[in-house]
């Protein structure tokens, strides 16, 4: 029988997972209607025109460590461009302000960051399968990034730099973010933190994230509905109904959700999803941070500027210099210190480590304040990886969740994102089987025709 739902498979959500999910399912025949609250498709990933060229608001750097990045790039035939490569570095340890080069930083970070992910292969040999270890595992999970530094036996500076470091990549207090986490970054990265931290900010994407998720989106020919923001979710045994907030309703044999973790609890479900789900949900990531960008008077050599959690801002990098001015990208791991679209607050926090820096223009998006996000980039908590992974990647009945914060690699990355889009799809497509259409029925030659 041909189905009379509005689709074979409703996909909420237009970011990576998504429209990865909706092309997958899409090839093999079925009928996908994405449902995106936003006016744009895109989720945390924003090439937005800001401060006079194209800025990416949200993920930006990829790289060939990155499989399923990788992949896409591949596929469309697009390439990369680096950001600059850093020459200075200035540093805040112990309150004071120190000035060197990017190499001498990353010197003074190499003790701390060895210490916290030299185990990384020992507990994720094989870094897709997080969960490998099983119940061994619950002896690194009980453990913050902040515990695992503190045992280290670095120095106050050391520790301040590779704390400020750890406040970067969880984009959050360290006394939460959980020291599997970090290790499982390292792993996918061979175990080496260089190589890490070149997968995290060396790469981006020429014409933006943008670019790769068009692409992705013509390539699915699946129909998409903007400004359509999802309410409720109910299911029973022959379908699932879609509630949108003007009141639609829409019906399918299968859902694919990909709402971030910390607004996961902003759609109803019914029947609820499971506990564990819904206390995952509640308690959210680490990343309550914020990502700044500001255009600088003068041309500034290419720098590295860190400075512990506790700062304004923990991160910054130059991104480009040209006319006399000097474009960097700043991170700090509380949103709610620092309003990124206040050029004075921006300036008085740069200030920390150029003390003489004038900043003429900043773009920012809150990202944590943001109803279709709650958080930056996806990072877990101590006891998440134990306690919630494997339960948030299991589908109940006919909904399955797919998003960068329940992958298995990436997590926290766009290539979680499609990773989990493509194990989404993948399941639904079993769930449901191949699509049934009905034979159509040849129109007759023009010869029959006029006979
Ligand atoms: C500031 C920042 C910097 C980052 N840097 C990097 C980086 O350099 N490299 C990297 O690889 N990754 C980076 N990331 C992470 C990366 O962007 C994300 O992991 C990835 O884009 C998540 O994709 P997703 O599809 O899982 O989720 P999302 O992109 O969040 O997609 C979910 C979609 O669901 C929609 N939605 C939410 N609620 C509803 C609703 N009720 N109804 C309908 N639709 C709804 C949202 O609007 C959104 O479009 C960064 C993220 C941020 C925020």
């Amino acid at each position: 029988m041909p189905s009379t739902q509005d689709a074979d498979v409703i996909v909420i959500g237009a970011g990576f997972a998504g429209v990865t999910a909706a092309r997958e399912l899409r090839r093999h025949g079925h009928r996908v209607l994405i449902v995106e609250a936003r006016d744009r498709i895109g989720g945390r990933t924003w090439t937005e025109r800001r401060l006079g060229r194209d800025l990416e608001l949200g993920g930006t750097w990829v790289h060939w460590v990155q499989p399923h990045s990788w992949a896409e790039l591949s596929r469309y035939g697009i390439d990369v461009v680096a950001s600059p490569t850093p020459v200075d570095g200035f540093w805040i340890t112990g309150g004071e302000l120190h000035r060197g080069t990017a190499d001498e930083l990353l010197e003074l970070l190499d003790r701390g960051m060895s210490a916290s992910t030299e185990e990384a292969l020992t507990w994720f040999p094989r870094p897709y399968e997080p969960l490998l270890l099983g119940d061994r595992l619950r002896d690194i999970d009980g453990t913050s990034i902040r515990q695992r530094l503190e045992q280290a036996g670095l120095t106050p500076g050391e520790f301040d730099a590779v704390e400020g470091m750890w406040a970067t990549n969880f984009n959050g207090p360290t006394d939460v973010g959980g020291y599997a986490q970090a290790l499982r970054w390292c792993a996918l990265a061979g175990g080496s933190w260089q190589l890490m931290f070149e997968a995290c900010a060396t790469y981006k994407i020429v014409g933006g994230t943008r670019r790769l998720i068009e692409a992705m989106l013509a390539d699915s020919g699946a129909e998409i509905r903007l400004g359509a923001q999802v309410t409720a979710v109910a299911q029973d045994g022959g379908a699932a109904t879609v509630s949108l907030a003007d009141g639609a309703t829409l019906t399918a044999a299968a859902v694919v959700v990909t709402l971030p973790l910390d607004v996961l609890d902003s759609i109803t479900f019914d029947p609820p999803l499971s506990d564990t789900k819904r206390r995952a949900a509640h308690q959210g990531q680490t990343s309550t941070g914020t990502k700044i960008w500001a255009r600088l008077r003068g041309e500034h050599q290419p720098f590295v500027a860190l400075a512990p959690g506790s700062a304004p801002l923990t991160l910054c990098q130059v991104e480009s210099v040209e006319d006399g001015t000097t474009v960097v990208v700043a991170f700090g791991a509380d949103s709610r210190r620092l309003d990124g679209t206040d050029r004075a607050a921006v300036e008085r926090a740069l200030r920390g480590w150029l003390p003489d820096v004038e900043v003429l223009e900043v773009a920012c998006h809150d990202w944590v304040a943001d109803p279709f996000s709650g958080e930056t980039w996806p990072m877990q908590r101590v006891g998440q990886l134990t306690g919630a992974l494997a339960e948030l990647q299991r589908p109940e009945g006919r909904v399955a969740l797919a998003g960068a914060d329940y992958a298995s690699g990436w997590a926290g990355f766009i290539d979680g994102a499609i990773e989990s889009g493509m194990r989404a799809a993948r399941h639904v497509h079993d769930l449901i089987g191949a699509p049934v259409r009905l034979a159509t029925v040849p129109a007759p030659s023009p010869a029959l025709a006029g006979s």
